[in-house]
């Protein structure tokens, strides 16, 4: 891969036909003086900046919509700068990613806990601005839990720590006016790059345990029996390490499996509890694997005919539309087959934490979605599926995943970010606010 690939081209959204004319500047800093030295440069030429961290994350963002700007890669800017084992955490540059830091903690027997499954890609500095986390979110939280403060730059230069209590500020004024506002890390987290430059981080980190664990299958006669099974084990807490739904797949890719099924692996001596909430058979450890297998190629295999896409990855599916959760299934599909997409598999962590707008936690399933792609539709046709999809979420009372379709997901996390860039100021990614940039959107799928 080149370079330019790297920092102003590829990203894993859908949003990839990009106009590189509309690039008017890419950058490489490798300390938060170059940073400052870009964003000067940015308000000179009248530009606003978008940061660019790994490029894995699903939304699009770290693309700035192609709109005329700059683009700054964090890509050299991944030192390890302190490692406090006493104290539990490290300080790292915002481009460092989990296997970065991982690499360096784990000889020494210390683990930073956040592991999307990009996480050899992916960014401290893009994780928080997407709230990740990865299949173990029900038990270590997402990124934002695991996040002890941050330094940014904002576009005027001014510069602010925050933490999960409040911000702090050489300018003293701007400090007032952002703690007066509540501003905290749960603002930042999930942010995508709209209010500044995450030049550092402090991030959490626990000794390195090997928990020992059984492995064990539950199925299900329908989605909803699913759904409330992981309700009754989100309200007993249940210590699960590791749980995948496969809720639905087509024949062509799901083996011998029965679905819905659940695939679990806990510690033994919650055995007898777990069978208070569901049957389930015990798994010797190659089962567990070779069921896991199956799943991690679910987005990998296409069918005989025909190829997979994913129009709409993360549906939050938690509270009423858990309980209810074949409905919510059927709902999906209905409206999927309306805009000519074929439901194709549907699998994601359970139970899983991650959080809405307001701030609040929310627990139960991260569903993905793929579909078999139908021919010949434009990007605006893809784009007004993805409306209706968000629509529907609204609807049912679905979160969609805020890594995954942001900017069309949550209002109340838009108006909270408006009004916060009302001091912060505005300059980083826009275009995630514009009202009528459908026609630029739709152009990019
Ligand atoms: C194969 C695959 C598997 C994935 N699995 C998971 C998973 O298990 N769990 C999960 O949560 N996600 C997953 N994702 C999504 C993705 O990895 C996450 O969204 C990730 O957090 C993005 O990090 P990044 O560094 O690639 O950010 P980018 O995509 O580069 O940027 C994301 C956002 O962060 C902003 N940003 C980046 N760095 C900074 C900074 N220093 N300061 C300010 N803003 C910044 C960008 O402007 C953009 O808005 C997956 C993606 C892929 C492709």
């Amino acid at each position: 891969m080149k370079i330019r690939d790297v920092v102003i081209g590829a990203n894993a959204s859908i949003f990839y036909r990009l106009d590189f004319k509309k690039i008017k500047g890419a950058y490489y800093p490798k300390t938060e003086e170059d940073v400052d030295e870009v964003l000067a440069r940015a308000r000179e030429s009248r530009l606003g900046v978008t940061v660019k961290g790994g490029g894995s994350g699903l939304s699009g963002a770290c693309t700035g919509g192609n709109a005329e700007r700059f683009i700054i890669s964090t890509l050299l800017m991944n030192r390890i700068l302190t490692i406090n084992e006493h104290e539990g955490y490290v300080d790292v540059q915002p481009g460092a990613s989990p296997d970065d830091i991982n690499e360096i903690l784990e000889p020494r027997g210390y683990k930073f806990y956040v592991a999307p499954s990009s996480r050899d890609i992916a960014t401290v500095g893009g994780i928080l601005n997407t709230d990740g986390g990865g299949n173990d979110t029900w038990v270590n939280g997402t990124m934002r839990d695991n996040t002890i403060r941050a330094k940014m730059t904002l576009y005027d230069g001014r510069k602010i720590v925050v933490d999960h209590k409040g911000v702090r500020s050489n300018d003293g004024a701007l400090e007032n006016e952002l703690n007066r506002l509540g501003f905290t890390l749960n603002d930042v987290a999930s942010s995508h790059g709209t209010l500044g430059f995450i030049t550092e981080l402090r991030v959490a980190i626990r000794p390195l345990t090997e928990l020992e664990v059984v492995g064990a299958v539950a199925h299900f006669d329908d989605a909803t029996e699913l759904g409330q099974t992981l309700t009754k084990m989100i309200a007993a807490k249940s210590p699960i390490k590791y749980g995948e739904a496969l809720v639905e797949a087509h024949p062509d890719i799901r083996e011998d499996l029965q679905l819905p099924l659940l695939i679990l692996q806990f510690p033994e001596d919650y055995t007898d509890d777990l069978r208070t909430i569901t049957d389930f058979t015990m798994l010797q450890p190659d089962e567990v694997e070779r069921m896991k297998e199956i799943r991690i190629k679910l987005p990998k295999r296409n069918p005989r005919e025909g190829i997979q896409l994913a129009l709409f990855e993360g549906y939050g599916i938690h509270d009423q539309s858990l309980l209810k959760m074949q409905e919510s299934v059927d709902r999906i599909n209905e409206l999927l087959i309306s805009h000519d997409y074929k439901p194709f598999a549907k699998y994601g962590h359970a139970p899983s934490k991650w959080y809405v707008g307001s701030n609040e936690p929310a627990y139960g399933m991260v569903m993905h979605s793929r579909e078999i792609k139908p021919e010949g539709k434009s990007g605006h046709e893809v784009l007004k599926a993805i409306l209706d999809i968000v629509d529907l979420c609204d609807e049912i009372g679905m979160t969609p995943k805020p890594e995954h379709k942001w900017p069309y997901g949550d209002r109340i996390k838009r108006a909270r970010l408006e009004k916060i860039r009302e001091v912060v100021g505005q300059g980083f990614n826009d275009f995630i606010f514009c009202d009528d940039c459908g026609e630029m959107l739709g152009s990019m799928v």
